[in-house]
């Protein structure tokens, strides 16, 4: 159905291998287009047949869920990543990793960028989240944006167009695919850039569990807190449901420490938001997105 040439399909494909979490059941089909037009083609084919599909960059924010996806999972991630750097803006296709923008942005000297260098996500992940660190975010940097939007036009935007806040922006709200983004830096000094980055990437190897699969933080910032405190002094630290468990080194992640199922991590959700919810009267809203479908029986 979807048979365009040249293009990389893997069929009931299990979305453990698709996901820092390591959790996930079978999508029907990973779609992996080589270019923006075979991209923009398999949008235009899933649209006129009514298959459902989901764009994910390098799923480092995703909870697939044990059932796995129905329809079409398009994945925008090294077949879509080219860099160009001219002066101090750089035009990147979306599916480029944020580590390896980062590290080309140090080599021009170009300053601004820091803050995702320990990020592992796409660029179109990192727009759709507005991704930030240590007082960065994508919104300090980003100056224009091409994306697919739902009519299946081309459009462009500018970054304040963007509607950028915290976890979220307009690709959320519209259902945009991110194409391309072009990113505004300052000339820097090298020393200095590679300084803060070297400082960043200290920071999370000592505070997050990053020898565990995870999504990151699962939980967004409540407004006055932190997650990882409400739920440490809540007495959850170490909680285990099944494989998934609350963080010993971080109790704002939720890792995987074996086989997790999604159930699991759910579960352990749920416990978690209630717990803090009756305790401190805070409601913890998840960061990372629960997709696909729940296991039968
Ligand atoms: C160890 C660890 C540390 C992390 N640290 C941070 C951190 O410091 N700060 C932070 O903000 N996040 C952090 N994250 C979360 C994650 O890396 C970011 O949210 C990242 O931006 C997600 O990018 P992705 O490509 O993996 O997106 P995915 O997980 O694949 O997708 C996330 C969302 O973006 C959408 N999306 C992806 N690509 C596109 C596209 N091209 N067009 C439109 N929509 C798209 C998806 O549909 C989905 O809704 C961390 C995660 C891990 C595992």
């Amino acid at each position: 159905m979807l048979g365009v040439v040249l293009l990389k399909i893997l069929y009931n494909e299990s979305m453990k291998n698709h996901t820092s979490f390591k959790i996930g059941g079978p999508a029907d089909k990973v779609i992996m287009p080589e270019s923006e037009e075979e991209l923009i083609r398999v949008i235009q084919k899933c649209r006129k047949e009514n298959v459902d599909y989901f764009i994910m960059g390098n799923g480092s924010n995703i909870l697939v869920r044990d059932g796995g996806i129905k329809g079409v999972v398009v994945k925008i991630e090294k077949n879509l990543s080219n860099i160009n750097i001219e002066g101090n803006k750089i035009t990147v296709q979306s599916g480029a990793l944020l580590t390896r923008l980062s590290k080309k942005a140090l080599k021009n000297s170009l300053e601004g960028l820091e803050f995702a260098s320990g990020i592992p996500g796409t660029v179109g992940g990192a727009i759709a989240m507005n991704a930030g660190a240590y007082g960065g975010e994508m919104k300090d940097v980003v100056s224009k944006v091409k994306v697919l939007d739902k009519k299946g036009k081309v459009i462009e935007h500018s970054g304040e167009e963007m509607n950028f806040r915290y976890r979220g922006s307009r690709v959320q709200d519209e259902g945009f695919i991110v194409l391309e983004v072009e990113i505004e830096l300052k000339e820097g000094n090298y020393d200095e850039i590679k300084e803060k980055m070297d400082d960043f990437t200290k920071r999370r190897k000592t505070k997050q569990p990053l020898e565990y699969p995870s999504a990151g933080s699962t939980f967004k910032r409540p407004e006055g807190y932190y997650a990882g405190k409400l739920i440490q002094d809540s007495g959850l630290k170490g909680l285990r449901h099944g494989d998934a468990q609350v963080s010993e080194k971080h109790s704002g992640f939720v890792i995987n420490v074996g086989d997790a199922t999604s159930k699991e991590v759910e579960n352990l959700i749920k416990v978690i938001q209630k717990t803090v919810k009756d305790r401190y009267n805070v409601v913890l809203e998840p960061e990372l997105k629960v997709i696909g479908e729940k296991q039968k029986g």
